[in-house]
């Protein structure tokens, strides 16, 4: 069975002070050797801070975002290296956010994908549907059509990547996805990573929305779904803690 992959998405919130007793607190809750890997990818500001607090022990880090650019003249743009330097084992890219707020398209998302992958750095790459392309029937065809860019960028590099089935309109709403909606969705993508990579097995799915603790068991039970990436719950020890723990 895959081992499973809780990872937190902070978004943008933070300070120094509130990251301290918050990474403080979710490593005196995480057992030495976790049944699943957990990770929180936190504004890029404080990966210093997050890579001096968790070094050496079982949370992994990661940012969320990256520049589809090496580096260069591209202002205000973090790249993969500089990531690397400061210890990310993952990074976001193609947040539901970043597609809607800043323009990101499935081509540009799959660049970040694989500046990512040369970094040595695993792409958690986010697909989803708003709720009008679903009650328009088109969540296979949008999640499938956002993981085609990536796979036609990475080419046999998808084995790398980890899935985010993140429907849009579950995020930061409190709606979750149903275990038979989501699962419903993670075997489509499944399927597609099948016919990508002879490594499909490598591949974790994440389903994220609105993934708490009351929910989360029964996400993670199914068949599909390999973890979860939080939101809004990952910013609380405590309830990041019992979704980890719902993880095994
Ligand atoms: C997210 O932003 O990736 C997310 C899943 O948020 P929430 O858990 O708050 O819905």
């Amino acid at each position: 069975m895959t081992r499973k992959l809780i990872a937190g998405n902070w978004k943008m919130n933070g300070s120094l002070a509130d990251n301290e007793a918050l990474l403080r607190a979710v490593l005196a809750g995480l057992p030495a050797a976790p049944a699943a890997d957990v990770a929180v990818c936190v504004p890029a500001p404080y990966l210093a801070q997050v890579q001096a607090l968790c070094q050496g022990t079982a949370l992994a880090w990661g940012a969320q975002d990256v520049s589809a650019h090496e580096r260069g003249a591209y202002t205000g743009e973090v790249s993969a290296a500089m990531l690397r330097d400061f210890g990310c084992r993952y990074v976001i890219v193609g947040h539901s956010e970043r597609r809607q707020y800043h323009g990101e398209s499935d081509e540009a998302v799959a660049a970040k994908a694989q500046r990512a992958l040369a970094a040595g750095i695993t792409p958690i790459v986010c697909v989803g549907e708003t709720e009008a392309q679903r009650d328009a029937g088109q969540t296979e065809a949008v999640v499938k059509r956002q993981l085609a860019a990536v796979i036609h960028t990475v080419g046999h590099c998808v084995s790398e990547i980890v899935v985010a089935y993140e429907p849009v309109w579950a995020i930061g709403t409190g709606k979750t996805a149903t275990p038979e909606q989501a699962q419903a969705v993670h075997a489509v993508l499944r399927a597609q990573i099948k016919a990508a990579t002879p490594q499909a097995a490598r591949v974790k799915l994440l389903y994220g929305g609105s993934m708490n603790p009351a929910n989360a068991a029964a996400l993670l039970a199914q068949p599909d779904i390999d973890g979860g990436l939080i939101g809004g719950a990952s910013l609380k020890a405590e309830e990041f803690l019992r979704i980890v723990r719902a993880a095994v």
